[in-house]
């Protein structure tokens, strides 16, 4: 099948490759093993980084206009206001509500999306990647893509059997989480708290539903095999806070635990790892959503790149080269953040002074910026060019836009997955460059906006800014920008 791409998983990170790849053109093919959308969702907390990505492909409306915002977030569990701070906010938003979305557009374009097939077997050559397919009739049959995805979440069959290394720790904790549509304590109400022993926690979710959350210490999780019961979770709340909690009617149970990994390679030859797939790391912060969307909107466009044909060289490679080290990051900070909460007898003293200085609004803006995966800047700079340097590698924020044919925004301007090239120069930049480049890259022009300090900015289809030039004037500049990351312009 030529033109196409298998995409292993349909999660989030998964169903925002297809949607991408859609835009651009592609033949997308999704196989998820499980047969019905999921009703439930480990994740809660969403990142205002993920809501831009969503934004900037129009699908932020399509969440509601009233995404509830959680005020606060945390590190380590110290508590944080974010207003305050001015740090973006977060959002309570299921996660199977943006899985919904996201499907929803996917299948709207034109993706393939096989619910109850599952991915059993692969092979890669040079021209591209087979998998064996399982049907939901336990029916096989074979698939074949010019690249395989591997979306297919944090035990992926994809990376295990193309032998990507996964380097890390396994797991020494053992965590519960709950959907409870009833709780008692006869004493009172367990909140989010830190023990010697664990962590243990709960969220409003809605009227009849709370969240309950545990997490225990040096104690591994009991085998898959062994169902998570509600006396289960009463015995590790009782253990960690030495609380006795009647829970009555579980909607929902699972385990989790904090084993921390990354693929040393996001690539290997015709075979792509995103999400959970390349990294996991212990649910703190509300990070692998947004780790996993944006690995997903990085990769989707060099991907249709490539495969289409105007990629320049290395820009499918671009892709690990600027979300490995994110992953890393990530990682780094949950393991910092795990490390401030245990073990509380050697480490009180350190708590109680990074505590202190979480009190210096620079520190807090900066850690929990780093938790928002706000402040993200790719390496993009070029020789000689550092006037606008402040710009490049950074998602262009959003603005109003005046254009002559109505008023817009940035964001807008990216729905379609296309370069978009912001001219703010009321007509006296010399953009002859771009001459070639239309079948790639849209041209706005628009009066000069505050948040946007140049005159003339190039953006990758992901929004991230390429090139920022002040005056307009820097034409080979913005060539080689041009040539760098929209390849060669087509013969005219
Ligand atoms: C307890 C807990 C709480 C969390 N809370 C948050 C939070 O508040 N905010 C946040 O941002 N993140 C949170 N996360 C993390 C978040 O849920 C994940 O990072 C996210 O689901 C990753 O998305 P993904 O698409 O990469 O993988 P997944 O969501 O795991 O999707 C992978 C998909 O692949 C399918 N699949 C697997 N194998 C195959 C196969 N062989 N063939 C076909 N299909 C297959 C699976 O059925 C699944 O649908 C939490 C995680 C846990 C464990």
């Amino acid at each position: 099948m030529a033109n196409t791409v298998v995409v292993a998983g349909g999660g989030p990170t998964g169903l925002l490759v297809a949607t991408e790849l859609r835009l651009a053109g592609i033949d997308v093919v999704v196989i998820e093993r499980a047969l019905e959308p999921p009703k439930e969702s480990r994740g809660l907390a969403f990142q205002a980084r993920s809501l831009d990505v969503l934004n900037k492909r129009g699908l932020k409306a399509r969440l509601g206009d009233d995404i509830p915002v959680f005020g606060r977030n945390h590190f380590a569990l110290y508590w944080v206001d974010m207003e305050s701070l001015g740090v973006p906010p977060m959002y309570v938003l299921p996660q199977w509500r943006v899985e919904e979305v996201l499907e929803e557009r996917a299948r709207e374009l034109g993706a393939d999306v096989r619910r109850g097939h599952e991915i059993i077997a692969l092979a890669q050559d040079e021209d591209g990647a087979s998998v064996t397919v399982r049907d939901g009739e336990g029916a096989e049959y074979e698939l074949r893509g010019e690249f395989l995805v591997g979306a297919d979440g944090g035990r992926s069959t994809v990376r295990k059997l193309a032998g990507f290394e996964f380097p890390g720790t396994g797991s020494g904790f053992y965590g519960i989480l709950a959907d409870v549509a009833e709780f008692e304590d006869d004493r009172e109400r367990v909140e989010v708290g830190l023990f010697p022993g664990g962590v243990s926690g709960e969220v409003q979710l809605g009227p009849d539903r709370l969240r309950l959350m545990t997490t225990e210490f040096d104690v591994p999780a009991p085998d898959d095999s062994v169902p998570v019961t509600i006396e289960e979770l009463k015995e590790s709340i009782h253990r960690i806070s030495g609380k006795d909690v009647k829970i009555a009617e579980p909607r929902w149970l699972s385990r989790f635990s904090d084993s921390t990994r990354q693929a040393a390679a996001y690539r290997q030859g015709r075979i792509l790892l995103a999400g959970d797939a390349a990294h996991v790391f212990y649910p703190i912060g509300g990070q692998g959503l947004n780790t996993g969307l944006q690995d997903a909107f990085n990769l989707g466009w060099k991907l249709a790149a490539e495969i289409k044909g105007w990629a320049p060289e290395g820009l499918l490679d671009s892709y690990h080269d600027e979300r490995h080290p994110v992953g890393a990051q990530v990682i780094l900070n949950t393991r910092a953040q795990l490390a401030l909460l245990h073990p509380l007898d050697k480490i009180g003293p350190l708590r109680e002074l990074f505590g202190d200085l979480l009190k210096i609004p620079e520190v807090g803006r900066y850690l929990l910026n780093l938790v928002a995966g706000w402040g993200i800047r790719y390496p993009i700079s070029y020789e000689g060019r550092d006037d606008a340097a402040d710009l490049l590698g950074r998602p262009v924020p959003d603005a109003e836009l005046k254009t002559a044919g109505g008023t817009t925004d940035v964001a807008s301007t990216l729905h379609t997955g296309r370069g978009v090239l912001l001219d703010f120069s009321a007509g006296s930049a010399d953009l002859a460059a771009l001459t070639g480049f239309g079948d790639r890259i849209d041209v706005v022009a628009a009066e000069p906006v505050t948040e946007i300090a140049a005159a003339v900015v190039l953006l990758r289809p992901d929004g991230h800014i390429v090139w920022a030039d002040p005056d307009g004037s820097d034409t080979e500049g913005l060539a080689a920008a041009l040539l760098a990351w929209f390849g060669t312009p087509a013969e005219q």
